[in-house]
């Protein structure tokens, strides 16, 4: 089966690799292979702690997601000899006053009616797990099963992966979806050049909506939300884990890698296609991690960028076989895409290639927001 693949983030390169182990002929096109939200994100691998009222299925999903993760990695270091920074070494989720240790207590009692454990700590205990924690850290959350990958690593790894098993990539952009007799045909590239194909998938993260041929009704419902994150340089040991805080009610992360680099993030702004950073989303970000670990301003400043993380109306992923015989949408992972790539590569490459979605894909069939025109 022939397979073209339009985008190169880490859900396409993911896909591309696992369809083409499973036999099938894959093209991978995009001018730019992880230069999107794939090449900032922080990589934490949280199911548990993003957790929201309502979010249950998304939850399940990250969870099996997370478990696929170590022998994920292992297949992936081992074919390649990449090293992809992967760490199981937890999360300590941490309040910084009586408010924000009210909203964690909420947190822990809905992971609880979920049967998911947490241990919950006291400030002296956070401390004893961080010792660089400022002294005002009123308690946290302990999720020992969470870890963090290094997307910088994982996306060199995964094209390695794609290219060893025999995935084409085509380094230009897709101008359009060619659909021939209701059905789509392929893809046509800028330079008007057409690549045909029995299966389509489009995986291009928020420019996903963007492609000419589309039926109307059938136009993936994302949009980019703009994060800006920073980059510090640590001594190592600084922090032991990725830790997430809540000072005031704005939620910050530190997630350290073990090369001494130190993730601080992330703004969440709706405004469009705008990757600029700014002098505001840089102080926010450094005033709340003060707060937490105020040893953060000693650091060395080595980097901020902006991405733009692929949201859907309802903070899931887009993913499966659409009402175009043909097209397959892969998109719309949001705050999740590093955690859900080994998830989203298996339920992808089944919707590519069995034309059917694996059960814990189909809460988040395309079908959902599909309308009928
Ligand atoms: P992208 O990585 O955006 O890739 C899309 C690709 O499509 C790009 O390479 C682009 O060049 C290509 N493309 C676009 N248009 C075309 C076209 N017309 N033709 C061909 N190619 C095209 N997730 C987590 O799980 N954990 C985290 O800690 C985390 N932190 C984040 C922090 C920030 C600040 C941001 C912005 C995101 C974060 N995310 C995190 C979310 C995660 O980064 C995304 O969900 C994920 O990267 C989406 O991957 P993708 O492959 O769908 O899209």
């Amino acid at each position: 089966m022939d397979v073209v693949i339009i985008g190169a983030g880490v859900v396409g390169l993911a896909t591309a690799w696992r369809a083409a182990a499973r036999g099938a002929a894959v093209t991978l096109v995009d001018p730019a292979p992880a230069s999107g939200a794939s090449n900032v994100a922080a990589g934490m691998l949280t199911p548990v702690s993003e957790l929201t009222y309502g979010e249950e299925p998304l939850l399940r999903l990250g969870l099996a997601s997370r478990e696929r993760y170590p022998s994920f990695v292992a297949e992936l270091e081992e074919l390649t000899g990449h090293d992809t920074g992967y760490r199981a070494d937890g999360l300590l989720q941490v309040a910084f006053d009586a408010d924000d240790l009210a909203s964690l207590e909420d947190l822990r009692r809905f992971q609880e009616s979920l049967g998911i454990p947490s241990e919950a700590l006291n400030g002296r205990e956070c401390r004893r797990q961080e010792p660089m924690l400022a002294p005002g850290v009123r308690g946290g959350l302990l999720v020992p099963q969470d870890g963090s990958i290094d997307p910088r690593k994982l996306a060199p790894a995964l094209l390695a992966a794609a290219e060893r098993s025999g995935v084409t990539l085509v380094r230009r952009r897709a101008a359009g979806i060619v659909v021939e007799r209701d059905t789509a045909a392929g893809v046509r590239l800028d330079d008007g050049t057409v690549l045909r194909a029995d299966r389509t998938l489009l995986a291009a993260g928020p420019w996903s909506g963007d492609l000419e041929g589309l039926p109307p009704g059938l136009v993936p419902p994302v949009r980019p939300v703009k994060g800006q994150v920073i980059r510090l340089r640590a001594p190592v040991p600084f922090l032991r884990r990725s830790t997430r805080g809540l000072v005031r009610g704005f939620p910050i992360y530190l997630v350290p890698r073990g090369d001494g680099e130190l993730v601080v993030g992330a703004t969440q702004e709706e405004l469009g296609f705008d990757t600029r950073v700014t002098a505001g989303g840089l102080w926010e970000l450094l005033r709340d991690a003060r707060e937490l670990v105020p040893g953060v301003t000693e650091l060395e400043f080595v980097e901020v960028s902006a991405g733009l993380r692929p949201g859907s109306p309802d903070n899931a992923p887009v993913m499966g076989p659409t009402a175009l015989p043909g097209l397959v949408l892969g998109t719309g992972h949001f705050r999740n895409g590093v955690l859900l790539t080994p998830v989203s590569a298996d339920v992808l490459a089944a919707a590519l290639l069995d034309g059917a979605v694996p059960e814990v894909g189909r809460p988040f069939t395309p079908d959902r927001f599909e309308q009928r025109v």
